[in-house]
């Protein structure tokens, strides 16, 4: 069990699982630069937070801005929103309400689904936070609801994500405690981060960044 002051945030998983030197900029060198996409996410946040907010729908209990945390996973973050369905055979007792009730995350992002498992992570992650707080069985399943789309894609809490999300965990813990900024790996990724400017020179071995990034992805799709 960890002790609460060498938690990690949370929700660093998805930089982390987007590109570790993003991550290490943001949590290690505590730099943060706002772009159009960071802003879509904040918003779409804030629409989803309402923190005393808990409202019921039939056999529906809706929890909004649920902080969570696992001494095990040594993290501790929140969700936007908890839906708890009833149902005696697999959920649990909450307070204040009667019979048993089973937990699914929704949790709240810009844009559309992604081609990787940034978003999953984060989601896994939250999924196990809960079981240990409610003491539940696995979560099989939760979602993301995606701002562009207005869908909610389902994830499998598969055993192969809780595996990865351990495995992202530890690495970034070991990061942290060397106080690790890994070098420039340019990817697409690089395209939509927020911190392109900061993070990509001006010029690198006489091209432009872009020239850089464009001649790096040609190099990753040569190799295969
Ligand atoms: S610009 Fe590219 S290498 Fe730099 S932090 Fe962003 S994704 Fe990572």
């Amino acid at each position: 069990m960890y002790d609460e002051d060498d938690y990690l945030l949370l929700s660093g998983i998805q930089h982390f699982a987007f590109c570790r030197r993003q991550w290490a900029l943001i949590h290690i060198e505590e730099l943060w630069v706002e772009n159009r996409l960071t802003a879509e996410g904040r918003v779409i946040h804030e629409k989803a937070h309402d923190p005393f907010f808990t409202e019921k729908r039939g056999d529906v209990i809706v929890s909004r801005e649920i902080a969570v945390h696992s001494g095990e996973l040594g993290v501790s973050g929140q969700c936007d929103i908890v839906e708890f369905h009833k149902n005696d055979d697999i959920g649990v007792n909450l307070r204040g309400h009667h019979g048993k009730w089973y937990p699914i995350i929704v949790e709240y992002k810009h844009g559309k689904s992604k081609y990787n498992d940034c978003d999953r992570m984060q989601l896994t992650l939250q999924a196990m936070c809960l079981e240990e707080m409610l003491g539940c069985k696995k979560m099989e399943k939760s979602c993301l609801y995606y701002g562009e789309t207005k869908r909610r894609e389902y994830v499998n809490i598969s055993d192969d994500l809780r595996e990865k999300a351990k495995t992202m965990l530890s690495e970034m813990r070991d990061y942290y405690k060397r106080r690790y900024t890994p070098k420039v790996k340019a990817s697409k990724s690089c395209m939509k981060c927020s911190f392109y400017e900061q993070c990509l020179p001006k010029s690198v071995n006489g091209k432009s960044a872009s020239e850089y990034i464009k001649n790096a992805l040609l190099e990753c799709v040569e190799k295969g």
